[in-house]
């Protein structure tokens, strides 16, 4: 293992093994990659494979697995509970690999920050103590609630260039920033890390963006990724790994490249990552890693970077490539309800108009993992001083938040005076956790969502899903820079432009902000916090793990039900999803995050926000296929819990993309708890299909999307699904065939043979047959 000589809890990466990368790498070029020029992504990629030996040929992008070897793993609160669950459940006695988690999700924001931190230790020990008693018996670092928000710790503490992690979140690209690669899965996926058995992913295609110039005084480096995801849309970025180069890469900070990679989730881009630079280095040294920066600097041009001839030549090496002009680059509003819904700064007045979003703003919310950083918050409160010395606070009828990615940053926050600027036009500071970018906030009792307003919030986070923030369906949730949220937090409107609009004081007088301005690092350095946020390093092999027989928020799982070697038969078709359904609507998070780690209860939320093609798009609303079997129309989860107790299997049928959003296992696990055996979908997005993969559900993908999902749109509860191929799967004939047939009252009326492929490798059919990739592990460890 390159990147650390060994496992265990640590409050900081230890400088990477370079030369056993450059030897990977040397080896790997020499045998299966023919000496030919690599991409950054390529280079880490295949130093980190786990037996270049076992390579007979060059890897083949979109269609080879390479097995790798992360270096590090990383879990935040909610997605934790499950990873440990099945941790547990393989028979480890400790991780492989160095691993953290990060107590972020499930502190809701409701009185302020220490209220808010106390208050979800009283909401949440029983979870916290889990995780606290798992994290010391498997020699975990344990991030309490209050010390951050995952992806920003991870890049003040463990991110390291050239190193490759796995993070139960979808967020973790953020860390290409600081060059690392690091890719959002599922906690199966984590566990596999964490269990030394090397980890599959399909070898991806390199999307190239060409940075040219530099950012304006008003742009952002969020402005880089919202125009990207407006040119790529949700889709764009599936099966690639975005890599940025260009001279306009080195004009950027590294915490605003950590934003970039952040949001490169929205495209569906496996990972995104940046080359290492001086800015990196500067970064390393301010966060106290003054060791790794060195070693990096004398690796820079050989392994950090693009080969040469790539950059001399991108078009012959890049799959894809996307120039972006610096200079040229507005600030830009994605949403609502898609974070690929970009409107430029100098059109966004008059679309508001046209297309009749609310102008008014209910909310302005900064900071998230997303866009935390010091340059952020120092340029923001730039521009609240300016309205400050005027007298001005934010406007009425917006709510002000501000949610500090870490306690280092609140700390410096604190003793700069941000926070001070921030509050002195009105700012609540929350607790250094998710808070209100997942839902986790005081909006419940706000007329605004009680009354299913209609109405406009301004956000410097990442994920605008419809309802994802406050569980209202017509909150218009727009992604912006921090400096655009301080403009829409000051004139409570959706339509002000700070460049060119001007604001009035508290005299009535009229003035223009002047552009906004700060710091790339603290001057004086991080500010290091209060120590009861620093992690829990304890290692503690005998520690027992508590978990009540009685809780309604943690239980033991058991395992899946081997595949019986056989065809499927009988299976019924439980929705037929129309449209975008993400995570978020087939595992809801919200109020339900309090059951990540009980698989029965969180079951009760399954596909609650999916779509039904056959009932006019109705929400959560199925008909049930099988006479007298109660209730004949219902809610997904009850029906689906119905054919659960009367042992029918089921299946989805979904459409494009199914499954984009995050790396929520659960929206696989709750499925298959629930008894359903196949996803047949239009496409799926990369995670979500790995994920079933690993709980032992068959994805499949029609051979023919535009035509067969039809077929499923049309009365869905009256077919009944027979599979062909199944039986003999393996990983060199992709088909299976689903033989059709549409009962009306007791007789056959039409028959269909609908073909689809499956994209399993012959590990995933492993996991398959076995029922779930866990019970692979769990017999191979002789548990
Ligand atoms: Fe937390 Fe939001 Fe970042 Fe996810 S995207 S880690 S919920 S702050």
């Amino acid at each position: 293992r390159y990147a650390t000589a060994s496992s265990g809890p640590q409050a900081r990466a230890t400088v990477p093994n370079y030369d056993l990368f450059k030897q990977r790498l040397d080896r790997a070029r020499a045998t299966v990659l023919e000496n030919k020029p690599l991409t950054l992504a390529q280079k880490i990629l295949y130093a980190h494979l786990h037996d270049v030996s076992s390579m007979t040929s060059a890897p083949v992008p979109g269609e080879t697995y390479l097995k790798l070897s992360p270096d590090r793993v990383a879990m935040q609160d909610a997605s934790a509970q499950m990873a440990i669950l099945q941790f547990m459940l393989s028979g480890m006695k400790q991780t492989a690999v160095p691993t953290s988690i990060h107590c972020d999700h499930l502190v809701e924001a409701y009185e302020g920050a220490d209220k808010d931190v106390a208050r979800s230790w009283q909401t949440s020990r029983e979870i916290y103590e889990f995780l606290q008693a798992a994290s010391q018996k498997y020699g975990i670092a344990f991030w309490k609630p209050g010390s951050g928000i995952i992806h920003q710790l991870v890049l003040e503490n463990y991110a390291a260039p050239g190193t490759l992690m796995l993070g139960t979140d979808s967020h973790t690209p953020n860390a290409g920033g600081l060059g690392m690669l690091a890719i959002g899965v599922g906690g199966a996926d984590a566990v596999d890390a964490m269990a030394s058995i090397p980890w599959e992913l399909k070898a991806p295609r390199v999307l190239g963006v060409r940075l040219s110039g530099s950012l304006h005084p008003w742009g952002s480096p969020k402005d880089v990724i919202l125009a990207l995801a407006g040119k790529l849309t949700v889709r764009g970025g599936t099966g690639y790994i975005v890599e940025y180069f260009g001279e306009g890469v080195e004009s950027l900070s590294c915490t605003g490249m950590a934003t970039i990679c952040n949001m490169g989730a929205e495209v569906g881009a496996t990972t995104s990552v940046f080359p290492y630079t001086p800015s990196m280095a500067r970064y390393l040294r301010a966060t106290q890693r003054a060791p790794i920066a060195t070693a990096a600097d004398a690796q820079q041009a050989s392994y950090l970077s693009a080969d040469e001839q790539v950059t001399q030549s991108p078009e012959t090496y890049y799959d894809e490539i996307v120039d972006i002009d610096l200079s040229s680059l507005e600030p830009g509003y994605n949403g609502p309800f898609t974070p690929d819904l970009y409107t430029p700064r100098s059109l966004m007045t008059d679309t508001v108009g046209r297309e009749q979003w609310s102008d008014k703003v209910s909310a302005a919310l900064i900071g998230s993992c997303t866009n935390s950083s010091y340059q952020d918050l120092s340029r923001a409160a730039s521009l609240a001083r300016q309205a400050s010395e005027r007298g001005l606070k934010v406007a009425e009828g917006t709510e002000f938040l501000v949610s500090p990615g870490s306690e280092q940053i609140r700390a410096t926050m604190e003793r700069d005076g941000i926070q001070q600027a921030f509050e002195s036009i009105g700012a609540k500071v929350l607790a250094n956790a998710c808070g209100p970018c997942i839902g986790q906030w005081n909006r419940d009792e706000n007329p605004v969502v009680k009354n299913r307003e209609t109405n406009s919030i301004v956000s410097s986070f990442n994920r605008n899903f419809r309802a994802r923030n406050d569980g209202n369906p017509n909150t218009m949730n727009f992604l912006t820079s921090p400096e655009m949220v301080l403009s829409a937090a000051l004139s409570g409107r959706l339509s002000f432009n700070p460049l060119a609009d001007t604001l009035t004081d508290s005299t009535g007088k009229e003035f223009k902000l002047q552009p906004p301005t700060g710091d790339e690092l603290p001057k004086d350095g991080y500010a290091q916090g209060r120590d009861e946020y620093k992690p829990l390093l304890d290692h503690q092999p005998a520690m027992e793990i508590p978990i009540a027989p009685t809780s309604a928020r943690l239980q033991t799982l058991e395992a899946f039900v081997p595949w019986n070697g056989q065809e499927f038969f009988n299976t019924r078709v439980l929705i037929t999803v129309q449209g975008k359904c993400t995570t978020d609507h087939i595992s809801a998070a919200g109020k339900w995050l309090k059951y990540k780690g009980h698989l029965e209860n969180l079951s009760r939320n399954t596909l609650i926000g999916a779509a039904n093609a056959a009932m006019d798009g109705q929400v959560n609303l199925v008909r049930n296929s099988i006479e007298g079997l109660e209730p004949a129309q219902g809610t997904i989860p009850d029906v689906a819990l119905a054919y659960k107790t009367a042992n029918v299997p089921w299946l989805v049928i979904a459409d494009y993309n199914y499954g984009e959003g995050s790396a929520r296992e659960h929206a696989a696990m709750q499925p298959r708890f629930l008894g359903c055996n196949m996803v047949i979908a239009r496409s799926f997005a990369r995670i979500h299909e790995t994920n079933l993969k690993k709980q032992g559900v068959l994805p499949l993908v029609f051979a023919r999307p535009d035509e067969d999902y039809f077929i499923f749109a049309k009365d869905p509860h009256e077919l009944v699904v027979q599979t062909q191929g199944v039986k003999d799967i393996n990983e060199h004939n992709p088909v299976v065939t689903l033989l059709v047939e549409r009962i009306r009252d007791g007789n056959v009326i039409e028959t269909y043979s609908v073909e689809c492929r499956h994209t399993m490798s012959a590990d995933q059919i492993g996991w398959f047959k076995a029922g779930s990739a866990l019970n692979l592990i769990a017999s191979q460890q002789g548990a």
